[in-house]
């Protein structure tokens, strides 16, 4: 099961009632958060006590943590993340740390000149995550200094091209594509490229197919010796003497398909193109509809524009995040984005806390956030 923690759904600046970005996805193989904005780590941990509190079962624990993932450098996205790897420090993290954020072909292609310490073009976004890195680790973001091994991934999405920083010897160590975090074995991690102001991508994660499990009785009571039995378990067709073919296919129950979480960042409608079909899009939705030219001007989206996305890239749900702080009803978004979405898929909006469960059959289940704890909330809408 994969499990999502949305714990910021403002956009910009925190309101009231939300704060700004921030999610953790919970995976069998590690957790991955997904951006950091001012006060990650304080709703992280609220999140964890009110996990313990309604006696669920599924760990936060920051030690599984194996990634990092950044959609851009904004700091409502960003500015939470050097606080928290300092309390990961005091933690007594010793497990490495992969980082990822995305950067433009112009900053990759100074680096390769330029080296670690190349200058960058001087019209480079103050927010770019090549200046923010580099304030990071003159404020001691780096393995020596925090204790435990952290690597530090700048990526431009289109291309799949990735550098790693070590501050710790000012080198660079570019990749081909990108390097998957270290536990990782049936989920990947992917960037899809969006746009935005800045350099920004949406984070795909998607647990694979799988086969379906080797029916041994089956195959004992076939009256299979242990060679064939095994020729079978490892996807071999095999002859027996009297001609008959056994296909392994049958001695199989039915295997599961891929299904994947997209989490959006900021960036103007339809420019997700994720890798297969998405079982839950979390996308921004910044505006009603009454501000759409600001949307466009901003390289934002409406709450419409979410739902053209999840419709373009046929999401089986939506579910809205991101709000500006003039929009006090998220139920007016919703209201929107279904006009444009219809009876597609379920589709919702998020507030801080809510959960997000994806089982291993690709069923999903949303929980909505209260003072006690969760609430089971139906977002089908078939
Ligand atoms: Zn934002
Ligand atoms: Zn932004």
């Amino acid at each position: 099961m994969m499990e999502l923690h949305i714990l910021g759904t403002a956009s910009a600046r925190p309101t009231s009632t939300r704060n700004v970005s921030g999610s953790v996805l919970s995976t069998e193989e590690g957790l991955v958060v997904i951006d950091a904005g001012e006060g990650f780590q304080i709703r992280y941990s609220a999140q964890r006590s009110m996990m313990k509190r309604s006696d669920q079962t599924a760990s936060l624990r920051p030690h599984k943590i194996a990634a990092i993932a950044l959609t851009h450098g904004h700091l409502d996205h960003t500015w939470g993340l050097l606080p928290f790897l300092q309390t990961l420090a005091l933690d007594g993290r010793k497990r490495p740390l992969m980082i990822y954020g995305p950067t433009s072909q112009v900053i990759l292609e100074a680096l390769e000149t330029g080296g670690f310490d190349a200058n960058v073009p001087e019209d480079t976004p103050s927010a770019d995550l090549i200046n923010q890195y580099r304030a990071w680790f003159q404020l001691g973001a780096n393995s020596t200094e925090l204790g435990y091994e952290v690597r530090w991934m700048l990526g431009e999405p289109h291309s799949n091209r990735w550098v790693e920083l070590n501050p710790d010897v000012s080198s660079l160590n570019w990749h081909d594509e990108m390097p998957q975090p270290e536990p990782f074995k049936s989920i990947r991690l992917d960037a899809l490229a969006t746009k935005h102001s800045v350099p920004s991508c949406a984070w795909q994660i998607t647990k694979a197919a799988s086969q379906g499990v080797f029916d041994r009785n089956r195959a004992t009571l076939a009256g299979l010796n242990e060679g064939e039995r095994r020729l079978l378990a490892t996807g071999t067709d095999i002859e027996q003497e009297n001609g008959t073919i056994l296909k392994a296919s049958s001695f199989r129950g039915p295997g599961r398909s891929a299904h994947s979480f997209v989490i959006s960042g900021d960036t103007a409608e339809q420019s997700i193109h994720p890798i297969g079909i998405p079982t839950v899009l979390v996308h921004e939705a910044t505006f009603l509809e009454e501000s759409h030219s600001k949307a466009e001007e901003h390289l934002h989206s409406t709450a419409m524009g979410a739902a053209r996305t999840a419709k373009a890239c046929g999401a089986e749900h939506l579910v809205l995040t991101h709000f500006s702080a003039r929009i006090r009803d998220a139920t007016e978004s919703l209201n929107e984005a279904m006009e444009e979405y219809g009876d597609v898929g379920g589709i919702t909006y998020a507030n801080d806390g809510d959960r997000l469960q994806i089982d291993i059959d690709g069923n999903v289940t949303f929980y909505r956030r209260n003072e006690q704890g969760w609430k089971q909330h139906n977002i089908t809408h078939h």
